[in-house]
């Protein structure tokens, strides 16, 4: 008997300003009962229902001064998931079936202390196996865990994707099943690029590369678990009957390795530039220093010298880091004899083209500026790895950005001709 770990989205959840709407829920009902009838012992991780996050995160900031604290902020926004459990439990139980619905210290989530964004240490399998043995549909929430002093921590957002991989590799689960409000992974966001394609597979080195650059379909440390620990993932659709969705395969199972195999939008951008620096060593160590020691993670950097011997330093970082970066970047400004600092918090995108098949060729990096060009979009900044390249351009351009790169690289679905 296979054991199966299921995840279902905000979105298949329920909607947090429709309460007392069970549809979604009722149908993730019918769903996991149906895997139960068919002989698999099934945990299902849910979310909170969509906007339910977001508003509790409003709650947060509305009612602080200043910053709120991060420990009563993860005891307030793991909420939504809280409810989301026990109402899939009731349900299950009022239709005859035998089920419970854990919370992450109740089912012995184990996280270290970093609020906000906590890493997995361990799960109590046991306790799963045993509710499992007794033919229980075991009802976790995602998102969320407890520290070793019994503190509630998250797992940042979209977090849930990586409670289920772990709980689907502390289980030796044969598959987890990432249920989503669209079929499968696409070769760009199927929200803004009417010709995406849906992947059947996708490998895990890309999917990581897609997720960092913020394809939000899965957490990125729930395919870096995934990868790690081979757990076999796959993402669908939690509406029925819309086919067999993406399954994440390792590079040495992939067949055609196409050069570029997604496009992707990241809206979440900040920017904050040091003016003016005086272009010397030691500088860069600096500022960021500082930056890492305060856990905030840079994305871009680019240094433009002058011809004054100075230069301007530019970094992105993501817009929840925004004012912690800031409140450093003043104290750092002048240590650093820098001529002022330049912010820029959202109203910048960044657009990135993935594939595996580019390690072996050139002419991608060419071929997406030029694109961009042609439709007079500005590139701010660049950055580029082994299998990706990135641009940063004015957030009123990326949809336009995404959807020109996706045809020029080739990636249009092809329209059935009548
Ligand atoms: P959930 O609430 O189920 O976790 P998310 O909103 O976190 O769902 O992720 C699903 C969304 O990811 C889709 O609605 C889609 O807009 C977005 N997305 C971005 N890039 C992609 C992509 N390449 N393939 C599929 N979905 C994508
Ligand atoms: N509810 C959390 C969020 O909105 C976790 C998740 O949905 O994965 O980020
Ligand atoms: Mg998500």
């Amino acid at each position: 008997m296979s054991i199966i770990i299921q995840k279902y989205g905000g979105t298949s959840v329920g909607n947090f300003e429709k309460l007392f709407d069970f549809e979604n829920l009722n149908k993730i009902a019918d769903n996991v009962i149906s895997y139960q009838q068919k002989g698999h012992k099934v945990v299902v991780v849910l979310s909170a229902m969509s906007k339910a996050t977001a508003t509790l995160l409003d709650m947060a900031s509305a009612l602080s001064k200043k910053k709120p604290d991060k420990r009563e902020t993860d005891a307030l926004i793991t909420v939504g998931e809280q409810m989301s459990v026990a109402l899939l439990a009731l349900i299950l139980k009022d239709r005859g079936k035998k089920a419970i619905s854990l919370n992450a210290f109740q089912a012995g989530i184990v996280t270290d202390d970093t609020s906000g964004n906590a890493r997995i240490l361990t799960i109590n399998k046991k306790k799963i196996k045993e509710l499992l043995d007794d033919d229980t549909i075991v009802v976790v929430t995602g998102f969320q865990g407890t520290d070793k002093a019994n503190n509630i921590t998250t797992l940042g957002r979209g977090g849930s994707d990586t409670s289920a991989v772990a709980i689907a590799s502390a289980l030796k689960s044969d598959v987890c099943e990432i249920y989503t409000d669209v079929a499968g992974v696409y070769t760009a966001d199927p929200n803004i690029c009417e010709a995406a394609k849906k992947l059947d597979v996708i490998t895990y080195d890309e999917m990581l590369e897609l997720a960092s650059l913020g394809a939000k379909v899965l957490q990125i440390r729930s395919v870096e678990f995934a990868k790690k620990y081979n757990v076999k993932l796959k993402v669908l659709s939690s509406f029925l009957n819309q086919g067999e969705g993406t399954m994440l395969i390792s590079e040495e199972d992939s067949m055609e390795k196409p050069v570029v195999s997604g496009v992707v939008c990241d809206r979440d951008q900040a920017r904050i530039t040091f003016k003016k620096v005086p272009d010397i060593p030691g500088i860069s160590a600096k500022i960021f220093v500082p930056i890492a020691k305060a856990k905030i993670q840079v994305d871009m950097i680019i240094q433009n010298t002058r011809a004054d011997g100075k230069t301007d330093l530019s970094f992105t970082i993501s817009k929840k880091d925004f004012s912690s970066a800031l409140e450093i970047s003043k104290q750092i400004e002048k240590k650093v004899k820098a001529e002022g600092l330049v912010t820029t918090e959202g109203g910048i995108a960044k657009i990135s083209v993935v594939g595996i098949g580019m390690k072996n060729h050139s002419g991608v990096a060419a071929k997406m500026f030029k694109t961009l060009s042609e439709n007079n979009i500005n590139i701010r900044l660049i950055s580029t790895s082994e299998i990706r390249i990135s641009c940063m351009v004015d957030e009123e351009y990326a949809e336009l950005a995404v959807r020109k790169l996706h045809t020029a690289f080739g990636l249009d679905i092809k329209k059935k001709s009548k």
